[in-house]
Order: structure tokens, then C-alpha cells, then sequence
């Protein structure tokens, strides 16, 4: 099934794409929405079973917006350098264990909204990346083997990256990842039972119609069920949790010299069976600029 959420930013409603029709049918007879409590209650099952018996109203033709697919995360965990080529390009180590940062879960945004570049950013970069939504509580897997049962499914998401703040600034990447709209992600959600081996995907990113990473899912250091067993042994992964699993080669960072989004650049990318979005760079708007430190005492 393909999962979506439509409507106005904060106010999406839940919708599956009609397998045979591919029309949208309403999702909100099953769940409110597409988040932690929809998960844990089965309600990919539940949701099977109303397309089945016939029993989801058809969305009107005309669809506003698409949101993310699922609704703010209670996280956001993001794994570096899981790419060989990309390692090599960044002039970092081959990891012996899967790096791990996190991503401020209220950076999601829709498939074709706009990605505000931060105030005084000059390093914003691209990184398409295949997405994998938590179905069920993992916490202490045994095995790597058990691991993709835990997954609901899977999105394209562009973990968008500031260079500077990232890699230029003390501290941890965090920074780097979490500024305003620095996470697109869809357009579907697509269950896992539509893709039996997520390592055997392409994944692509174009800016302004010019192919910029061209890579395949079968080149990841460590692979989808070792990253969710893998993080699983640090912290609980929850239902509607979304962990980013890494980008291969040919971000900005690494192009000889750098080259890195300016506003009014379109960001298209896709991953094979997963749809493909296209997002909008623009300049942020002054009322959302930093203010200076106010002094209470
Ligand atoms: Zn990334």
C-alpha cells in the first residue's frame, strides 16, 4: 500500500492510494492520522482489511497538498558516511560501526513544499536517502535477522545538510541537520510488504534537471536490518519513528570546488518504487530570521 497525508501544513488528513484505480481513498474511518498510536494498534492491517472489504470513501479528484506521509516522528535518526563512495568522497574512514546522529523530527516536510534556506547559510547541501518508518516497538533486537519485521515501510526523504554548521562548528553534526524544512519526505509511505529487500534499490538526485548522486541501495555499509537491530541496542525505536540511512555519493560538499543551493533551485529526487518528489529552494522569509539574544535579568 501507498500511504499519504493531504491537506494544509498541521491539518493533513490520512489517505492510501487505491491499488487498482491508483485514485485516493480516505483514510480517516480507520485512524486520525498516520502516527505512533496508528502503528502500534496494526493499523497497516486495519487499514488492508477497509480497502479489501470496499469500505474507504474516495478523496475528491483534486488533492491540495501532500504532506509527509506520516505525521512528526517522535524522532528523527540519521546514519553518516553509510555509502563507501560516499565516505571516500568526504575524505572519511569506512565506519566500523554505523554513525549515528539526530535529526529535530519537526524538520518533515511535504514532497513539494519549499525548503527555506537558513539566514546567512552558504553551505546548504543535498542528500537523497532511503527513509525506513519503525511499525513496531524495537528495543534490544537479538539478531540483524529479526530486524525488518520492525519496519512499517519505507519513503524517500532528503536529508538536507548545512556544511558549515555541520562539519565547521564544535560540536556534534546536529546543528547541521535540524534547521527549518531540512527534511522532505515522500510522497508515499510504501509497506514493507510491497519491498521484500530494500537493498536493491536505486536512488537518484537531480538539481535543476542535472543528475547530482546516482547510487544504488546494494552499496550501504551496513545494511537496513543491521542499522534497525543496530540502534535498537542504544535506544527504543518506536512506532512512526523515521531512521535516514544514509546518502551515496555527489553532494555538494564534495564537488570540485563545492557547490552548494542557492534559492529558486529545484531539488528532484527518487528512489525506485517509492515515487519521487520535488522541492523548491527558497530564501527565508525576515520574520523567521534569528533575533538577537533578549536579556531577561
Ligand atoms: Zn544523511
Amino acid at each position: 500500500m501507498r500511504l499519504i497525508r493531504v491537506g494544509p501544513e498541521g491539518h493533513e488528513s490520512p489517505a492510501v492510494l487505491d491499488p487498482v484505480e491508483g485514485s485516493a481513498l480516505s483514510a480517516r474511518s480507520v485512524t486520525a492520522d498516520y502516527d505512533t498510536e496508528f502503528f502500534r494498534n496494526d493499523g497497516i492491517d486495519r487499514l488492508r482489511e477497509a480497502i479489501d472489504a470496499g469500505n474507504l470513501q474516495p478523496l475528491q479528484s483534486n488533492i491540495p497538498r501532500l504532506g509527509p506521509p506520516i505525521k512528526r516522528p517522535g524522532k528523527i535518526i540519521g546514519i553518516g558516511l553509510n555509502y563507501r563512495d560516499h565516505a571516500a568522497e568526504s575524505n572519511m574512514p569506512i565506519p566500523d560501526e554505523p554513525v549515528l546522529f539526530m535529526k529535530a523530527p519537526n524538520t518533515i516536510i511535504g514532497p513539494y513544499d519549499e525548503v527555506r534556506i537558513p539566514p546567512g547559510s552558504t553551505k546548504t547541501d543535498w542528500e537523497v536517502e532511503l527513509g525506513v518508518i519503525i511499525g513496531r516497538q524495537a528495543s534490544y533486537l537479538r539478531t540483524p535477522m529479526e530486524a525488518l519485521s520492525y519496519v512499517a515501510g519505507y519513503a524517500v526523504s532528503n536529508d538536507l545538510s548545512e556544511r558549515e554548521y555541520q562539519l565547521e562548528r564544535d560540536g556534534q553534526w546536529d546543528k547541521g541537520k535540524s534547521c527549518d524544512t531540512f527534511n522532505p519526505l515522500g510522497p508515499w509511505l510504501v509497506t514493507s510488504d510491497e519491498i521484500p529487500d530494500p537493498q536493491t534499490l536505486n536512488l537518484w538526485l537531480n538539481i535543476d534537471d542535472v543528475c547530482e548522486q546516482a547510487g544504488h541501495t546494494s552499496d550501504m555499509i551496513f545494511s537496513v536490518e543491521h542499522i534497525v537491530w543496530f540502534v535498537s541496542q542504544f535506544m527504543v525505536l518506536e512506532p512512526g519513528d523515521l531512521i535516514n540511512t544514509g546518502t551515496p555519493s555527489g553532494v555538494g560538499l564534495s564537488k570540485n570546488p563545492p557547490r552548494y543551493l542557492q534559492p529558486g533551485q529545484e531539488m528532484h529526487l527518487g528512489i525506485d518504487g517509492l515515487g519521487e518528489q520535488r522541492t523548491k529552494t527558497i530564501d527565508t522569509p525576515s520574520l523567521r530570521r534569528a533575533v538577537a539574544p533578549v536579556r531577561y535579568i
